[in-house]
């Protein structure tokens, strides 16, 4: 079988074994495979690739491989400027709207917690949630690679870490939201976006120890919650100003050995 030459950048060696990270190696393909094929054949999901190089020019996904090509394979770029050189995926999604897998639950209130427009449900399986992704142009957010291979996922992230606080970090780093977040404007619990009502329409709603504490309230149109700046808002901008001044530290951790 003929033979490339490849090598993946930054945090794509997260997905390759110990002896083919950060270097260049040799691997085989079958005559007529595309790089896609190849890339995801060796573990990496096509989502969590943004430019493709054979020989040193920019190819899209569907490029057939040739013996002895020269393939570099790059994430995502966060501040790099690449100017000129065409990505493998053109089209960025405008509004950032994520679909999150059954098994992240905590991390879907999370990011609602932060305003982000969040689709989550448990009763979904892995089809529903590929097509709605590519209909609804929602970001699929799993630990599932597999997931992410399957070719109606445009847009994808597969999550590294295990922990609720990493993984959130992971998410506002790789999509750049910090500037986009918006606390306290959407429901938790469905996803609507939250209208203000005042404090005298939710006297009798609330516990009397409540009303008397708190003057800001919202409620959810869909599902009738109240909500207002408790102890769970505290604690979210304490996650938040923890994971501020541990950004740095973040970025460096978010391609662990494994
Ligand atoms: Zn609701």
């Amino acid at each position: 079988m003929p033979t490339v030459h490849i090598r993946f950048y930054e945090e794509l060696n997260y997905f390759l074994p110990k002896q083919k990270r950060k270097k260049s190696f040799s691997t085989r393909f079958t005559p007529g495979d595309t790089v896609k094929n190849l890339i995801e054949n060796l573990g990496v999901p096509h989502t969590e690739v943004d430019l493709l190089l054979a020989n040193g020019s920019s190819v899209g996904f569907d490029y057939f491989l040739q013996q002895d090509d020269m393939i570099s394979v790059y994430p995502v770029f966060e501040s790099f400027d690449i100017g000129r050189i065409s990505k493998v995926r053109p089209q960025p999604l405008r509004e950032l709207k994520f679909i999150l897998d059954v098994h992240l639950g905590t991390l879907a209130v999370q990011l609602r917690m932060l305003g982000f427009d969040t689709q989550y449900q448990t009763n979904i399986n892995d089809d529903e949630l590929a097509q709605i992704s590519q209909n609804k142009q929602r970001i699929l957010i799993t630990r599932d690679r597999g997931l992410l291979k399957r070719k109606a996922v445009t847009h994808g992230y597969c999550i590294r870490s295990k922990h609720l606080k990493e993984q959130l970090a992971e998410i506002i780093t790789r999509f750049d939201l910090r500037g986009s977040i918006h606390p306290f404007t959407r429901c938790l619990k469905c996803n609507t976006l939250l209208s203000s009502i005042s404090k005298q329409e939710v006297k009798g709603k609330v516990p009397e120890y409540i009303f008397k504490m708190y003057t800001e309230y919202k409620n959810c149109v869909s599902c009738d919650r109240i909500y207002w700046k408790g102890s769970h808002w505290k604690h979210m901008l304490k996650r938040l100003n923890d994971m501020f001044s541990n950004e740095q530290k973040t970025k460096n951790d978010t391609a662990p050995e494994r």
